[in-house]
């Protein structure tokens, strides 16, 4: 909150939101969509979510988290998935366009990676990737980086909507390890059209992907003794992971989660 413009000591509301305008909407599979926007800053941290509000939606707020890391000129992007029945994420992933303006607010959110810490286990299923992605490209900005291995989860191979570039950034980045894990090697018999619109040959092969779930696949593992372990996706989906790392010996203060 602050003083109005004449100091009349009017309090202003709004003032802890922004405006951000919609420059890109790229609709990757039927239920998943990458929007980019260009505004005001939003003094967010990598890992935080912030609430936005939509102007096909004025009056409702859904909680989103930046897949980038905050930027002086005001680059948001926002990895959204539909949820069936919802009111919002199904009209951002299907009428979303450029030059739409959302309102942006209140971030929040404890997903972070200590100054101190030298090896880091992120684990991410869905558009749970996108605050673990926004913290990699912060971390990137570190003159040492930890060592850190990014597990990603989804049904089946087509579900990995960002693979593509997983696989360029694993490549940039010496540090980095990215694991793809797939509940099943084989995606489903209907042709998704947005999946086949958006082909590239850049990519995670199937047999470079652990079969799985992604509670599975870390119960599998040893305890992680001296790992800050970071776990973001669907409610269940943290909640089973959670189960598997605390059940394998992880030290449960070591774990910071989010559900979306
Ligand atoms: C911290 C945080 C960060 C988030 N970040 C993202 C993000 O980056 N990308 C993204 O796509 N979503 C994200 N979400 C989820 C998002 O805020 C909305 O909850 C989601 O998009 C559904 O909104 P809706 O308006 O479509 O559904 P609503 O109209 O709110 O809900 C409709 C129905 O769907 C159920 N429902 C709501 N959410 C879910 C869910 N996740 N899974 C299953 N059923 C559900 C409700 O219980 C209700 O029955 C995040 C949520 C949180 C709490």
């Amino acid at each position: 909150m602050t003083i109005g413009p004449e100091d009349t000591g009017e309090i202003r509301l709004d003032a802890q939101e922004w405006t951000s305008t919609v420059v890109g909407h790229h609709r990757l599979r039927h239920d998943i969509a990458v929007i980019r926007l260009i505004g005001e800053y939003v003094p967010f941290l990598a890992g935080q979510s912030v609430e936005v509000q939509l102007p096909q939606h004025p009056g409702l707020r859904r909680r989103l988290s930046p897949a980038l890391p905050p930027s002086l000129d005001g680059k948001l992007e926002f990895h959204v998935r539909t949820v069936p029945g919802g009111w919002c994420s199904g009209s951002i992933v299907a009428d979303t366009r450029p030059g739409d303006q959302w309102r942006i607010g209140a971030p929040v959110g404890w997903l972070s990676v200590d100054d101190w810490a030298t090896d880091v286990v992120m684990i991410a299923g869905g558009t749970g990737l996108a605050p673990l992605r926004s913290l990699l490209l912060d971390l990137s900005r570190r003159p040492e980086p930890p060592r850190t291995h990014l597990f990603v989860g989804g049904r089946s191979p087509r579900d990995l909507y960002a693979s593509d570039m997983l696989f360029l950034l694993a490549g940039e980045l010496p540090w980095l390890t990215v694991v793809p894990v797939v509940e099943s090697a084989y995606d489903p018999d209907w042709r998704d059209e947005w999946h086949e619109s958006c082909r590239v040959d850049v990519g995670f092969e199937v047999d470079e992907m652990l079969e799985g779930t992604l509670a599975e696949v870390v119960g599998d593992m040893g305890p992680l003794l001296n790992h800050q372990v970071l776990v973001c996706g669907s409610p269940g989906m943290v909640r089973s992971t959670m189960d598997s790392l605390i059940r394998n010996g992880t030290p449960a203060e070591a774990i910071r989660y989010e559900g979306l």
